[in-house]
């Protein structure tokens, strides 16, 4: 009987050890997991809810655009600022720009700065599950406009009402009456439509006003650029002609569904309205 109570205990100490050392390893790769791994979901509603702060990003956006600097997406901007209201625009929109290439830096690269490295935003995981783009990516477009002098008056999927969701899938450039539009890319021109032969606006018009369409060809992708609200007759171009990156295709006004001269600045992808500014080579 003593013998058998006596194994039972060093049968039971040894089985306690074995589970200490089989289990330590196990709880110290859980820990590890839950300080490295711990998912962070990014609440996307604040990047389409912009309203609010809509009139921030313009602001500078319009500073960086006009300077030439580059463009940083609004959801990279919430990005950071979900995770520290305290960042100002200005600083979150430098910290992600590489002002060599001109354009919005890998996450990764930002996530490597020094002070966003203990960010919640920044551990592997939340970037992996992120949208955010960990890429320097090819601009085959030119801009459609000189950007030092104009205006951004609404950026892509800017939400420029309150409740009712009305998402604005273009970019419009507010800029004085016949500042010439360009050609963003060596491409085709699909249509060129002017009912319009004074510069004023019609708000029953849901097309556009005087317009044109542009076939781009990247890779072989095909973009269709649309340019609205054209000024009366200032079109340079002919439906099926080809033209040059850099070309003047027509000049801004305000014909159509607008409230000033602006370019109405549209990019469709397959069917879809896609970022146009995402293309833009800055350089
Ligand atoms: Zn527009």
């Amino acid at each position: 009987m003593f013998n058998v109570k006596k194994k039972t205990i060093f049968m039971l100490g040894l089985f306690l050890i074995i589970i200490f050392l089989f289990l330590t390893p196990v709880m110290m790769l859980l820990d590890l997991f839950e300080e490295n791994g711990t998912k962070v979901s990014i609440d996307e509603s604040y990047v389409s809810n912009n309203y609010p702060y809509a009139n921030d990003y313009i602001s500078v956006l319009n500073k960086n655009i006009r300077d030439g600097n580059g463009y940083v997406t609004l959801s990279r901007v919430v990005y950071f600022l979900s995770e520290n209201k305290n960042l100002t625009y200005d600083e979150i929109y430098t910290d992600n720009l590489n002002l060599d290439k001109k354009q919005e830096k890998p996450i990764s690269e930002v996530c490597s700065m020094e002070k966003y490295k203990n960010y919640k935003v920044c551990n592997s995981l939340a970037i992996k599950d992120s949208n955010q783009t960990d890429f320097y990516t090819e601009k085959p477009f030119g801009k459609p406009l000189n950007f030092t002098s104009m205006n951004v008056s609404s950026f892509f999927m800017q939400n420029r009402s309150i409740g009712v969701s009305k998402v604005h899938k273009a970019w419009d450039f507010s800029a004085p009456a016949k500042t010439p539009v360009y050609s963003v890319c060596d491409g085709v021109i699909e249509t060129v439509t002017f009912p319009y032969d004074k510069n004023v606006k019609n708000m029953l018009d849901k097309n556009g006003g005087n317009r044109i369409k542009l076939k781009c060809t990247y890779n072989n992708q095909v973009y269709y650029v649309y340019y609205m609200h054209l000024y009366p007759n200032s079109y340079m171009v002919s439906k099926g002609q080809a033209v040059s990156k850099g070309d003047v295709l027509a000049g801004v006004g305000t014909t159509g569904m607008s409230t000033g001269n602006h370019l109405h600045f549209q990019v469709n992808l397959n069917g879809k309205e896609i970022d146009g500014m995402k293309l833009v080579d800055f350089r």
